[in-house]
């Protein structure tokens, strides 16, 4: 039987990758096809490679697909993600089940993000603390779960003391391992380390991160969902290789501003240095008291083939 991904982190640092169900059917093909990216992927020897959930349960059977897809390469574990959002206890268990006549057994118990002008999740369980009592008295220990921490405080956390007490709680209620949320910011993810173990939290830390490629998503990711602080470096990297008028203007458009070759150039300079960038901060991590990196992959191989080798995050297994 396959150890189980909090098991091997009690014995050295794991490492995995983080994709999305494609929303197309050439998205799906790209990604599972033979020599397709999780075929690439799998060739590092990731312990384990996740698929993230679309709050509301939109996109499931793609979510389903996926995590086959996974499964089907011998010695990566597949772990799905899953949400509170508009799910009722009846539909959990049917979904949770489902997972486990896959073979399913890895889980990231998840609140979900709120969708717009929503105040609750829709569905019969608040928080992710409810959702991990829930898995375990529902199932017991089919279930290996991970749980979501953040270092730099949830979003609408009343404060970060209060968003460490409900990780505690997650640990309590018999959550295995912790996966992070996004965060550059390494005096803060030090600090983090330190209060949640003072705290009493003793689970294992997988820090998830989003290789620095492209600045537009970069900024994306840090603003738009989490409001990350972004250092000083990373702020002068976008600064550096800014395309005009801005990131976020279609390539077609800002080509026309300025010559194509200038325009790729910019981009392809950011992404050596973004590269360079993600290497540093995973080098950082590795001595803050973590026991996994998580990388998201975003579907893609190549520019993570380079990190994982180049970091020598791929000597790990
Ligand atoms: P919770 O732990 O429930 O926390 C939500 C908020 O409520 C926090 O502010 C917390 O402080 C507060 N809180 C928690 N428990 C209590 C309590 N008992 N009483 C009062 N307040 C409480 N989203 C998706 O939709 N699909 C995905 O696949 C997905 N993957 C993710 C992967 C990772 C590694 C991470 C870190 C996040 C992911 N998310 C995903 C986003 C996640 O769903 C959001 O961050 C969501 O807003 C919070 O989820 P949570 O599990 O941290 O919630």
């Amino acid at each position: 039987m396959a150890k189980k991904v909090n098991e091997i982190m009690k014995e050295r640092m794991a490492f995995s990758f983080e994709v999305f169900p494609p929303k197309t059917d050439k998205g799906m093909e790209t990604l599972t096809k033979t020599d397709g990216v999780l075929d690439k992927l799998c060739t590092l020897n990731p312990d384990y490679i996740s698929c993230t959930y679309g709050a509301g349960g939109t996109n499931v059977g793609a979510n389903l697909a996926t995590l086959d897809a996974i499964k089907a390469h011998a010695g990566v574990t597949p772990i799905t993600h899953f949400t509170c959002i508009g799910n009722t206890k009846q539909g959990i268990k049917d979904q949770l089940q489902q997972y486990l006549d896959h073979g399913i057994d890895h889980i990231l118990a998840l609140r979900g993000d709120l969708p717009f002008g929503w105040s609750g999740t829709g569905g019969d369980l608040r928080y992710a603390t409810e959702l991990v009592k829930f898995i375990r008295d529902s199932f017991g220990d089919k279930f290996t779960i991970a749980v979501a921490g953040s270092p730099e405080g949830h979003i609408s956390c009343r404060s970060i003391e209060a968003d460490i007490s409900f990780l505690k709680q997650k640990q309590d209620d018999g959550a295995d391992f912790i996966m992070t949320q996004l965060c550059w910011d390494m005096d803060q993810f030090r600090w983090w380390m330190d209060a949640i173990r003072a705290a009493g939290i003793t689970l294992p830390v997988d820090v998830g991160i989003m290789p620095v490629l492209d600045a537009r998503a970069t900024i994306n990711m840090a603003l738009s969902r989490n409001g990350c602080v972004m250092p000083r470096e990373l702020s002068v990297l976008i600064s550096k290789y800014w395309t005009f008028p801005d990131p976020f203007t279609a390539d077609a458009e800002a080509k026309d501003a300025k010559s194509d070759a200038a325009y790729a150039q910019k981009k392809a300079d950011f992404k050596e240095a973004g590269i360079e960038y993600t290497i540093g901060l995973i080098d950082e991590y590795r001595v803050a008291g973590i026991s996994g990196i998580h990388l998201y992959a975003l579907n893609k191989y190549e520019d993570v083939d380079r990190i994982v080798k180049e970091s020598g995050i791929i000597d790990l297994i």
